[in-house]
């Protein structure tokens, strides 16, 4: 069947805005970079603010002294992540490489550049987000988290999340993804849809949104990864009600 004029208009509309997605020349109506103000939640009060920014400088801190799965032996830096207290979107990734190890920081490296890219293009900037790991020292050589050091770290992460309370998590790539969901499932299979994520029995759950890690989307640059990742993004910033446009 052929496609119809207006329907290759919008095709052709939407390659467009998928390539400024990955490119920065992409905005967001009511977003961070139009307003210079983050669409965050805006907590309760003052309290809130600080007993959320204090809980995870504790957090930090017991990061930085942990030696519970011997990941700290190998460590130059622990890397507990960084960003507001009170995000609205917390970004998890699997554990630090060699530029978070060495900075202590999370997503520096160029897989950082590229998240950078995707949180400028969604019209917020980094320090208007959370970005944390699933681990929180980095695997020699790169290696996969192993099960027993997740089990050793994930309550670190529970904590931020709980203390955090965003209204969405991205979890970038099949690491985290699975962690976070309990699932088995494959990233492909879990990516494009939310989820829910519950911080503990008796709240209620967030959503959350599994995508393509930056690191796998700089490896396997394609068309379709990289409309993937930008479509999983655009339901996030629909459920926040940040207003997309293409300049
Ligand atoms: N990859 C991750 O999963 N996390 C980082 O912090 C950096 C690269």
């Amino acid at each position: 069947m052929t496609d119809r004029p207006a329907d290759i208009r919008k095709l052709v509309r939407q390659h467009l805005e998928m390539d400024a997605f990955f490119t920065g020349d992409f905005g967001v109506r009511g977003g961070a970079a139009e307003h210079d103000a983050a669409p965050s939640a805006q907590p309760s009060g003052e309290a809130d603010r600080s007993s959320a920014a204090e809980g995870l400088r504790a957090i930090a801190e017991e990061v930085g002294a942990c030696c519970r799965c011997g990941l700290d032996t190998s460590r130059t830096h622990a890397v507990p992540g960084e960003g507001n207290p009170n995000a609205d979107i917390v970004f998890v990734g699997e554990a630090p490489g060699a530029d978070e190890d060495a900075q202590g920081r999370p997503f520096v490296g160029r897989a950082g550049q590229l998240l950078n890219n995707i949180i400028a293009a969604m019209g917020l900037r980094r320090e208007d987000v959370f970005i944390c790991n699933i681990l929180k020292c980095r695997p020699p050589d790169n290696r996969d988290p192993r099960p027993d050091e997740i089990v050793h770290c994930l309550p670190f992460l529970q904590r931020q999340l709980e203390l955090i309370r965003p209204k969405v998590i991205v979890a970038l790539g099949a690491h985290a993804a699975r962690t976070l969901l309990k699932s088995e499932l494959p990233i492909g299979r879990l990516r494009g849809r939310f989820h829910d994520y519950y911080f503990s029995e008796d709240a209620p759950p967030v959503k959350l949104m599994p995508t393509y890690h930056p690191a796998y989307l700089l490896r396997n640059y394609s068309q379709d990864n990289r409309r993937h990742v930008w479509e999983d993004m655009q339901k996030v910033m629909a459920e926040l009600g940040m207003e997309q446009k293409s300049k």
